[in-house]
């Protein structure tokens, strides 16, 4: 028997069911991933830089784990539902593996595949910290909100996660890899992360059991800095270098060490809010994507192209909003408080569709995830699953919390120049107050 692995959202060997059932019984295995081409939507086109950097050094890293194990990873860039068939064909696959992906257009993509190769394609859980066979309630009916979501789940146990497999089937005779096209872009000096699953498994040791971190989390979760104040496990969790499951239990691990406290609980409750998004993604299909989100409520709001742009290159009249931009495009990360932040200026400040602001952060995120970043964007926007209908965060009050010096605004060039006010012509071109006169 012959099979086919595709990497999605999962790019690791440790805890990945749907990788284990595909080698069981194959005598051959081809292990796949599509880099899919990124359509433009809401002015955005194409990865920003550090997100390409942070996918390549997670392929990377996958191919040197699979190396000594005498298996290759063939990456391909296009469309799964294109490739996977024609590979399926040219080696002779007889089934397809591969992990549930929440998120319209992903399942989407599945649908039309399996339409494709038949019954030889399997999906596996295993990205979440629990299956869709534990949740008490059915995927149509997953809560709208977080609280009673949290409450209905948390005291489910969550499977101990699976080592990484010792050895694999080889690839099909012949396969031709090529190598990475080449990245030379280095991680930003401010956030030096790395792609991969030792990557990812070093920052969960260092910051749960070797600094300790965990242990004040609460009280530093808002710094926003990456590495100093929270986990920072977020890039490896969305791509699956690392598994919630793991992250889970290493909190378990260190509770039964040290004992849990409010740090520890806040840092696992943390984990359900991706778990919340992730089963929310499932449900609300085409309603992520949508202006008036799960509510159906159309916010008045425009499209006012400068001032877009001005957000997106950290040029506004904020100074900490433009830091926060600024630290998103260099680093490809912000803090959960930043991103609240400049979501809530451009949705209350600036006043455009909360979509627009979406689509920028998935271009530089390192930690993209269709579930918690619409999800979340949805939430301060009002239109999604904040039972509060919408956060406006007052950026005054916010600066004076969280960088009362201007410290963090300095490091990142919040502070811009005053600028001439534009007016503009019947036709919309700018004019300066000169050429106005
Ligand atoms: P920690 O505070 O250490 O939390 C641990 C883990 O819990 C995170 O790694 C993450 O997986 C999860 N988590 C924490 N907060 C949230 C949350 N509010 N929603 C969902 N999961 C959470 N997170 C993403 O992983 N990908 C995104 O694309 C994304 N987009 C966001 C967009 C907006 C507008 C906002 C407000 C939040 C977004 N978040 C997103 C959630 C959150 O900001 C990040 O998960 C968090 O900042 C990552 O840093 P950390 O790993 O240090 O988190």
């Amino acid at each position: 028997m012959r099979a086919l692995y595709w990497f999605q959202s999962d790019l690791r060997l440790a805890d990945n069911p749907g990788l284990l059932a595909a080698a069981r019984h194959a005598k051959a295995l081809l292990l796949v991933h599509c880099i899919v081409p990124q359509p433009g939507w809401c002015n955005t086109r194409g990865s920003g830089v550090q997100r390409q950097r942070f996918l390549h050094e997670s392929l990377k890293a996958l191919r040197d784990e699979l190396a000594p194990m005498g298996q290759k990873l063939l990456v391909v860039e296009g469309h799964p539902e294109t490739l996977i068939p024609q590979l399926v064909n040219q080696h002779a696959i007889d089934e397809i593996h591969t992990s549930e992906a929440p998120g319209f257009y992903e399942s989407a993509t599945l649908t039309r595949l399996s339409e494709l190769v038949g019954d030889t394609l399997t999906e596996h859980g295993g990205n979440t910290l629990f299956s869709v066979q534990q949740l008490p309630f059915d995927l149509d009916n997953v809560p709208l909100q977080f609280t009673p979501f949290r409450r209905a789940v948390e005291k489910l146990p969550i499977d101990r996660p699976a080592l990484a497999p010792a050895a694999l089937p080889p690839a099909p005779a012949g396969l031709v890899v090529e190598p990475l096209p080449t990245n030379n872009v280095r991680p930003h000096i401010a956030l030096p992360v790395q792609g991969g699953e030792h990557a990812g498994s070093r920052r969960l040791q260092q910051w749960i059991f070797e600094q300790r971190g965990i242990a004040q989390y609460k009280a530093t979760r808002n710094c926003l800095d990456g590495l100093d104040g929270s986990s920072t496990l977020s890039p490896w969790l969305a791509n699956g270098s690392l598994s919630a499951r793991t992250v889970a239990h290493a909190i378990t691990h260190y509770e039964s060490m040290h004992g849990a406290n409010d740090s520890s609980r806040h840092l696992t409750m943390e984990l359900l809010w991706r778990e919340f998004f992730q089963w929310r993604a499932h449900a609300d299909g085409i309603k992520l994507f949508l202006a008036g989100g799960l509510r159906k409520r159309l916010r008045r709001c425009t499209f006012e192209p400068r001032n877009y742009a001005r957000w997106c290159q950290g040029d506004t009249d904020y100074p900490l909003v433009n830091a926060l931009m600024r630290q998103l495009v260099a680093t490809g990360w912000m803090s959960n408080r930043g991103r609240q932040i400049a979501a809530s200026c451009l949705i209350n400040e600036l006043g455009i569709d909360w979509r627009y602001g979406a689509a920028f952060f998935e271009k530089h995120l390192i930690d993209y995830h269709v579930g918690s970043n619409y999800g979340n964007w949805q939430y301060i926007a009002g239109v999604g699953t904040d039972p509060r209908g919408g956060r406006h965060f007052n950026l005054n009050k916010q600066t004076a919390e969280h960088d009362p010096d201007g410290e963090f605004t300095t490091k990142w060039g919040g502070y811009r120049p005053p600028q001439p006010e534009f007016v503009t012509d019947a036709a919309d071109w700018p004019l300066t107050q000169d050429e106005d006169a």
